[in-house]
């Protein structure tokens, strides 16, 4: 069988459990036919075993996306395992906890760089680790949770998320000429690692189920990964510096339905 992903060689980051959203791209992606390299951050040997729960064990490099030398180093890396890459996923976010759960206005600057760092500049990071292995262009694709408004406890990581989408822009507009597109995924809630570790991240919860149009699961990512895997293969040949959407349609609506969306009535 023939996927939308045959032949492709992807670089996937932020794979910590089965519940990351990196790793649901991972599954998807082998599963259309890509060569997955991931990268791990720190507990290289956690990452190594849920490397081996994908549908084709993939090889793990060491990436911290704050780390110039790791950074310098990540394409050689990369190369003990593939000749070069079509794709990158960016899924990589951190705030420390000062930075959340609403304490806004007392938020210190340390608390909010390091925010920034890890979860906003790791995309131009990566993205500029990743061009030499990019000769013939390709697609780096991020993973974003809507900016536009203020959120209830999301504080600084909204800020973060908000420069998220402006590099996302400036890349596009500085790597577009070398062939490469990129473009974010706007995700609704899910129960990961990171999402657990935002104090009152039950607010989004509740909203979504009650909101979205489509309804919306916070365990199955499947719809996060499939939106991704059609950014990173050839279908979306003419689109860059663009976010997508996959909440259920939470983003277009005002207030919570009426109606109960999984029985229409
Ligand atoms: P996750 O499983 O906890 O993944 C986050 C990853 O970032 C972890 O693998 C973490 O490694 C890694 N990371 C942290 N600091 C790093 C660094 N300096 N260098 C390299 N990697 C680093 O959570 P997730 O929800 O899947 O998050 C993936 C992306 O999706 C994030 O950008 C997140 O903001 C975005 N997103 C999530 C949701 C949601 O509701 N879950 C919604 C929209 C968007 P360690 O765990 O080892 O620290």
């Amino acid at each position: 069988m023939s996927g939308i992903l045959d032949g492709k060689r992807l670089l996937v980051t932020g794979v910590i459990t089965e519940q990351s959203l990196g790793f649901g791209v991972a599954k998807y992606a082998q599963e259309q036919g890509a060569d997955v390299v991931l990268t791990g951050f720190g507990r290289l040997s956690l990452v190594e075993r849920i490397a081996k729960k994908l549908p084709k064990p993939a090889p793990v490099v060491e990436l911290d996306a704050t780390d110039p030398e790791q950074l310098a180093g990540l394409a050689d890396k990369v190369r003990e395992h593939v000749d070069g890459i079509d794709g990158v996923l960016h899924a990589i976010a951190f705030a420390p906890p000062g930075a959340l759960g609403g304490n806004f206005l007392n938020t210190t600057w340390e608390d909010v760089a390091k925010a920034v760092e890890v979860s906003t500049f790791s995309y131009k990071s990566l993205a500029v680790a990743a061009l030499p292995l990019m000769e013939n262009g390709g697609s780096i694709v991020g993973l974003d949770f809507d900016a536009q408004q203020a959120w209830p406890v999301y504080d600084w990581m909204g800020v973060a998320k908000a420069g998220l989408e402006a590099v996302n822009r400036y890349l596009a507009r500085d790597l577009g000429p070398k062939g490469i597109r990129v473009n974010l995924i706007s995700a609704g809630p899910q129960r990961t690692m990171a999402a657990k570790s935002i104090p009152g991240f039950e607010a989004f919860e509740q909203a979504w189920t009650k909101r979205a149009p489509l309804g919306w699961s916070l365990t199955d990512s499947e719809p996060v990964a499939k939106a991704c895997a059609a950014l990173l293969s050839d279908l979306f040949p003419a689109t860059s510096g663009e976010i997508i959407h996959v909440d259920g349609g939470f983003h277009a609506v005002g207030v919570e339905r009426t109606e109960d969306v999984s029985t229409g009535q």
